[in-house]
């Protein structure tokens, strides 16, 4: 009986509590191996679990102490039953009434280009061999022309075999409002000018969401990856753009430097650890990031954790569908740091005016539209594929409500004409859709909830979207973002941020995510305010349901005994202070697995130790900083 109890003890010692006792007695007989003494024990703090996963604004138990072995939690209670696990060897940390929340989840984030763009940006004499960059403004169509034409004529008159031309043009700050966007939708220069101009140097004017490649660029990209050119392959890539932007360095240059760019991309890691993120998911563009990321898994080295969608069926592949069909299932492959969340394509559609939606507009604006999952479209044919090869499909990025449209129209046709795929079936893969941009409508809630999708919203949207509503009607605010009104409607929403942390230094996670709060952008303009979500509920978008996202809500998202302990303590009470207070929030120490990844200094001298990872110069102001957006 002994013996029984002793076994069950080892095994439910975090759920019965009293058996500790008789388990105690024991550890003359058990080698200490075999004994489940915590190796880490936090205590005397406020931990607010957010162990229900209901659409409820609750936060699920709140606790005194926490006891962790081996990366994982072992129990949670009071100060004594939890004081009462110690062995002798169990370090304790007396967190002094501070509040502690699990490690939270950055739904989508490509923190990996952030990383290679900062470094690109302050080592261009090192990449000449890729690419030499230029930054062309200009008042008008004729001088933006005049000095594309100076770029390609003079400036790479003497370029180097390879080397290409990247040349910038005015976007409006991210928000595609800017002359080069209009520039470049209007052919204020064309295809065939520019392979005058350049016969034999890749060139890429880019204005995002628009952009423009010569001949040379479209061959040199295509072969970069073991493909020809031909008309159809160059219209297979079609958005070809913002892979160049994110694989040319990484593909050409980093290729035979994978340690480098993984040194790189774990600093990148640690700053989102210092700001409170234990685990993320987005795609990854430029084949040679992947190998990065398996030499920090490799090596011990991963700071955070990091669930992918894999994309390389799309970013050059003249065969889509068939690319998806050979490569089969595999959600779920990988380890505890990296591993996968499905397929994607990356974007159904791009940004305005290039969206697909069904607002009016203008017929200017309106013309510009694109829709590419239309039924026969290589990418319909492609999404259909890979969902009936029982692949996990994952949504990157969408900004119109039309495009959902066109997304839920081929996962109905697939359930309807393929044996085995049900819709039972496609609810329990959760496939998902990101940003919100302009999406959903009220009349797209019961079908978005019927297929059971995760939707993952960033306030940054408040910012970009805005000045759009002039385009598409004021009264089209409450579809950027509508977080109350999806969780009204029972359909899971999680929180994303394209965030940066610049050189040490940048906003709060908190302040990134405030504007879902008081639904005001960051220049202060309210943006359909009845759309707003409480704190507790926003708690949930951050951490609870991002787990379910990334199928791993039985690892991830809460703390409860037998999960990742991982976690953060922070500096001010999240649920108690003023809202105004909420942007001045950040972690004191974040912990991955158990282990320390981010001390800051406050905290450490006060334990009269050394701090640990990135001390952030944290600027509270709720500004975005994120670029991209793309996708
Ligand atoms: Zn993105």
């Amino acid at each position: 009986m002994k013996k029984r109890i002793l076994a069950m003890g080892i095994r439910f010692l975090a759920v019965v509590f009293p058996l500790a006792v008789a388990w105690g007695q024991e550890t003359v007989t058990v080698p200490r191996v075999l004994v489940g003494y915590p190796d880490l024990i936090v205590h005397n703090a406020k931990i607010v679990t957010m162990d229900d996963p209901s659409l409820q604004a609750t936060t699920g138990r709140i606790v005194q102490a926490m006891a962790a072995r081996q990366g994982k939690i072992l129990a949670l209670g009071t100060n004594a039953e939890i004081l009462g696990l110690a062995g002798p060897e169990t370090r304790r940390i007396d967190l002094k009434g501070r509040t502690v929340i699990p490690g939270m989840i950055n739904t989508h984030s490509h923190m990996h280009d952030h990383s290679i763009r900062r470094w690109t940006r302050a080592n261009q004499d090192k990449i000449l061999e890729v690419q030499r960059a230029f930054s062309v403004t200009g008042k008008d169509y004729a001088e933006l022309k005049r000095g594309i034409e100076l770029v390609v004529k003079e400036q790479m008159a003497r370029a180097r075999p390879g080397q290409w031309a990247y040349i910038e043009l005015p976007n409006g700050g991210n928000a595609g409002t800017g002359i080069g966007v209009k520039f470049l939708n209007d052919k204020g220069i064309t295809h065939e000018e520019l392979n005058q101009w350049a016969p034999s140097t890749p060139v890429f004017l880019n204005s995002h969401p628009a952009w423009l490649l010569n001949k040379s660029a479209q061959t040199s990209f295509l072969n970069l990856y073991g493909v020809d050119w031909s008309e159809e392959n160059v219209d297979k890539a079609l958005t070809m753009n913002t892979t160049i932007r994110r694989s040319l360095v990484v593909d050409r240059y980093f290729a035979p430097r994978i340690g480098e760019m993984a040194d790189l991309i774990k600093d990148g890691l640690e700053h989102q650890a210092a700001l409170g993120l234990t685990s993320f998911s987005s795609h990854i563009v430029g084949l040679r990031i992947q190998d990065a990321y398996m030499k920090l898994v490799r090596d011990g080295q991963m700071p955070i954790r990091f669930g992918f969608a894999q994309r390389f069926c799309q970013q050059v592949e003249p065969d889509m569908a068939g690319c998806f069909m050979r490569l089969g299932d595999t959600a779920g492959l990988g380890n505890d740091y990296f591993w996968n969340v499905g397929v994607t394509l990356g974007g159904i559609d791009t940004g305005p005016p290039n969206i697909c939606t069904s607002m009016d507009a203008a017929p200017e604006y309106k013309s510009k539209e694109k829709c590419i999952l239309v039924p026969g479209s290589e990418y319909e044919k492609a999404v259909a594929a890979a969902l009936r090869s029982y692949e996990r499909y994952v949504v990157n990025h969408v900004y119109g409500d039309k495009a959902m449209d066109t997304f839920m129209d081929t996962v109905e046709r697939v359930v309807e004409t393929t044996p085995g795929i049900t819709l039972d079936y496609i609810r329990s893969r959760r496939l998902t859709a990101d940003h919100c941009g302009f999406y959903p409508r009220k009349e797209q809630l019961a079908r978005i909830k019927r297929l059971g999708m995760v939707i993952s919203c960033d306030p940054m949207f408040l910012d970009r979207s805005y000045p759009w509503l002039k385009v598409y009607g004021e009264d089209k605010a409450n579809r950027i973002g509508p977080n109350r009104t999806m969780l009204d409607a029972g359909i899971m929403v999680t929180a994303e941020a394209e965030v940066d942390v610049e050189s040490g230094t940048g906003p709060t996670y908190f302040a990134h995510q405030i504007h879902f709060l008081n639904r005001k952008n960051s220049r202060g303009e309210p943006v359909a305010p009845e759309e707003a979500v409480d704190r507790v509920t926003l708690m949930k978008m951050m951490t609870t349901w991002p787990s379910y996202y990334l199928m791993k809500e039985k690892e991830l998202g809460s703390l409860q005994p037998g999960k990742f302990a991982d976690f953060v303590v922070l500096n001010k009470d999240y649920f108690a202070v003023a809202e105004a207070d909420i942007p001045s929030i950040f972690p004191l120490l974040t912990v991955l697995g158990g282990k320390t990844i981010v001390l800051r200094k406050e905290l450490a001298d006060e334990w009269g130790t050394p701090p640990v990872g990135p001390q952030i110069n944290f600027e509270f102001a709720t500004k975005f900083t994120a670029e991209g957006g793309g996708e």
